[in-house]
């Protein structure tokens, strides 16, 4: 007869750190999460300053990154918490629901995009998905975040389709990027141009090189000129 095993897996507890500048809602996240045996809020920082000194400290397993900090915002925050600790998962947190953001957040490595009415016990879950592996986008973002990719017949999937049947459906803030990217422009300068962050407008080139099926910005001005897009 075999030995009897224990049934009880035993959980590890997931090491949770919080960066977000408004005090309430940083003690209502860690109380929502301390109310679970295997969340363990173990830091919370109010910039992404002290955030990433409390990170190299407190070793976290995820950290929820609020995006609209002073200073470093909270994508600047995430290429930085991704570079210094690759292990460590990131949950973008924001009030906002803009395409650019969801984009940009996604872009700097984030694992997941949470809008701040998040109930309590889908946030748990959401952190332990996290801590697995998984990404998630909040149900009220996803259909923005899937319309930002190519559309199946723009990057040839479907045989005879001509590929200059048509004008590659940019939205009009990508065309303004095109715009300047045909003229020479920087994401840096882009940036400025357009008052958006260098990420968001790195972020907007990429999806511009994917949806006009490029792989490169020159190859990207050389078509839109050669098709007349610009
Ligand atoms: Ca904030």
């Amino acid at each position: 007869m075999a030995e009897k095993t224990c049934s009880v897996v035993e959980k590890k507890v997931i090491k949770v750190a919080i960066v977000e500048d408004f005090k309430l809602t940083r003690v209502g996240l860690r109380c929502a999460l301390n109310e679970n045996e295997d969340l363990n809020v173990v830091a919370e920082a109010e910039d992404a300053i002290e955030g990433l000194k409390l990170i190299e400290r407190s070793h976290p397993d995820v950290i929820l990154m609020d995006l609209g900090l002073p200073g470093m915002n909270g994508i600047e925050a995430t290429i930085k918490v991704k570079e210094m600790f690759p292990e460590s998962k990131v949950i973008a947190l924001t009030s906002h629901d803009r395409e650019e953001e969801v984009i940009a957040a996604l872009s700097s490595g984030a694992s997941a995009y949470c809008l701040k009415d998040i109930d309590p016990s889908k946030l748990a879950d959401v952190v332990r998905d996290v801590a697995e592996g998984a990404c998630w986008i909040d149900p009220m973002v996803s259909q923005m975040a899937l319309n930002s990719f190519p559309k199946v017949e723009n990057i040839g999937f479907l045989p005879n389709k001509s590929q200059s049947e048509g004008r590659v459906p940019l939205t009009e803030r990508e065309y303004e990027v095109l715009k300047h990217l045909v003229t020479g422009k920087s994401n840096t300068e882009i940036a400025k141009e357009l008052i958006v962050s260098v990420h968001t407008a790195k972020a907007h080139v990429c999806s511009i090189l994917q949806k006009m099926c490029v792989n490169d910005r020159v190859q990207a001005a050389v078509k839109a000129v050669k098709e007349g897009m610009v």
